[in-house]
């Protein structure tokens, strides 16, 4: 599964790759998770229509908040991102079994390389909240990297790769070897907080300047504002999607008083107000590729992946900045899915692949706390960084350091872990401590061998043993303070196995009934009235579960909307 920040994607690996499509025949589903009236979650298409008529009931983009205490609201309810992702989960799942015709299990579940450990925990909790075993979490660039290392023929020769992974909220550059078969990652880096959604963002707040409409921001958050927002960042991605095949676009609001504000957004336009999302690209790629020790003209390959990749400014930014034309053989959209559908072929060792072998890097430096050198302590926040595991080290790997007390005759010696790049602790992330007892000698006799062990999973054991005394104690890093674990009860998976999600077979009943209301909120006068009764027929005949009466009644009601909203996908 790729849980992505605007669609997922979920496959399959059954003698080769294949995706799965969802109730509505589509294999993109969107991340987007709605309540409805009756207490039912929506999950997908039908769910983002209801961004439009119900914002107060609906979650997107609720990947950002993975793995942070964050709670958002559907209705009066409150969920933190690791829930809505299990719906997001429960849904592909349904879809897996339907297209399958057998339980599905075991997941493989991507996450950007630079999600911390908080978020990957969160991840696999999602997985097991939907009832899955997550078997494996993968980096979406290896991913990426195992989709096109599999047909050597489309990345042309061994070498090293970068990938290049533009989503709808996230940024994350890879940089990878490839040598017979064999997918090593060297070098990650990303932005957390980048991607398609900040270029809508620029082209909201350019359109508010452009027609003199008030900024989302500056509107109450009242239905009305939220309704307006919703609506602008949707008509700012459809010119943006326009834009990538056109020289300009027109972007185009409703607005609540009937009227309709509008502004026409040229290729050059839209350049200028990337410009500064376009410069923030640039810093992840000159760490990666300075981490890897690789100069751009030493690449292989690029490959692109995630779907805001098929912006043309994008792909002129990376082909400028490598020097070459990116890769883009596979579908940027489908690209991880299809990694991870590999990856759960590996695991099911298929006889075909046996030939591919995966590692993985550390994404962050992970060290102890060390007295400064001049002096002072180690304790508390006041320490300096000794990195036992450096950031992209393949993992799984195991370090070892020694150090030695700070003092003559201590007793015991505090081992306080870290994750990060700075110097100095207090710039770091810490992930836990604790004590090891010694017997009293002096600093020259003593010696404590510390080791970092790293698995694959992204999970770190510590141990600190006195080689003097011949004593060891060590901690397992599960957790920080905001680990979902803690918020994981009982009572909270009883809430959410309560809530059922909206049957499959009604999909395409639901997407309809969603769109509907959605253009109904955005309408006004004659229209909004025709429409009215369109979807009064709709759902009189649903509630008379009359197969034809339905049948008449959704043809009748799309030839109504695709006259409102022509070219619409439906
Ligand atoms: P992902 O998270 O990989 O699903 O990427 C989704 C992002 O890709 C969203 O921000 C979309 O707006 C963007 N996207 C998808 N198709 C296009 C397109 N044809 N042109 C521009 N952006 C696109």
């Amino acid at each position: 599964m790729d849980l992505g920040t605007t669609h997922s994607l979920v496959g399959v690996w059954r003698d080769g790759v294949e995706l799965i499509p969802n109730a509505l025949g589509e294999v993109l589903t969107p991340s987007v998770v709605s309540l409805d009236d009756s207490g039912t979650i929506v999950v997908g298409a039908a769910a983002r229509e209801r961004l439009g008529s119900h914002p107060d009931r609906t979650v997107a983009a609720f990947k950002r908040y993975m793995g942070t205490p964050r709670r958002l609201a559907l209705g009066t309810q409150t969920f933190r991102a690791e829930e809505l992702a299990s719906f997001v989960i429960r849904a592909l799942r349904a879809d897996a079994e339907a297209w399958l015709g057998e339980p599905v299990t075991e997941a493989v579940v991507t996450v950007p390389a630079y999600f911390s450990d908080a978020q990957r925990r969160a991840t696999r909790l999602a997985g097991e909240l939907a009832g899955l075993k997550v078997e494996r979490v993968l980096n979406e660039p290896t991913a990426a990297a195992l989709a096109y290392g599999l047909s050597a023929g489309s990345v042309g020769q061994d070498g090293s790769v970068l990938v290049f992974d533009l989503g709808g909220g996230t940024f994350d550059v890879s940089v990878l070897d490839i040598h017979g078969g064999i997918v090593e990652v060297r070098a990650s880096a990303g932005d957390n907080f980048l991607g398609g959604e900040d270029f809508d963002d620029a082209l909201v707040a350019w359109f508010v300047a452009q027609t003199g409409l008030p900024a989302p921001g500056a509107l109450d958050a009242g239905p009305q504002g939220l309704l307006l927002a919703a609506w602008l960042r949707r008509a700012a991605e459809a010119a943006r999607r326009r834009l990538s095949t056109h020289d300009s676009a027109t972007m185009a609001v409703q607005l609540p008083d009937g009227t309709r504000a509008e502004a026409l957004l040229t290729a050059e336009a839209f350049a200028a107000l990337a410009e500064p999302l376009l410069e923030r690209l640039r810093r992840p790629i000159a760490r990666a590729l300075a981490d890897s020790r690789i100069r751009p003209a030493e690449l292989a390959q690029v490959v692109l992946a995630g779907g805001a990749t098929r912006m043309p400014l994008v792909r002129k930014e990376a082909a400028r900045l490598f020097g070459r034309l990116p890769l883009h053989g596979i579908d940027p959209d489908e690209v991880v899915a299809r990694g991870a559908a590999v990856q759960a072929g590996l695991k099911m060792r298929a006889a075909a692949l046996q030939d591919v072998v995966l590692t993985d890097v550390a994404p962050y430096t992970l060290g102890i706390s060390v007295m400064e050198p001049g002096g002072g302590s180690s304790d508390g926040d006041t320490g300096r960084m000794l990195p036992v595991i450096e950031r992209n080290t393949v993992v799984p790997a195991s370090r070892l350091r020694s150090v030695v007390p700070a003092q003559d005759f201590q007793r015991q010696v505090q081992v306080r872990i870290y994750q990060g790049e700075s110097r100095l602790v207090r710039d770091n992330i810490a992930l836990g401590s604790f004590s090891l007892a010694l017997v009293p000698r002096r600093m020259q006799d003593q010696s404590i061998a510390v080791r970092f062990t790293y698995d694959i999973d992204g999970i770190l054991e510590v141990s600190a043993s006195s080689e003097a005394d011949g004593t060891s104690r060590r901690i397992v890093i599960r957790h920080g303070a905001d680990a979902p674990e803690v918020h994981d009860t009982a009572e909270r998976r009883a809430v959410l196995s309560a809530l059922q999600l909206h049957p499959r077979d009604g999909a395409a009943h639901r997407l309809l009934l969603a769109r509907a209301e959605r253009l109904y909120e955005e309408l006004l006068g004659a229209g909004r009235e025709t429409l009215g009764q369109a979807i009064d027929r709709f759902d009189a005949a649903l509630h008379a579960q009359d197969p034809e009466g339905v049948h008449d009644a959704a043809r009748a009601l799309a030839t109504v909307l695709q006259r409102i909203e022509p070219g619409h996908p439906t």
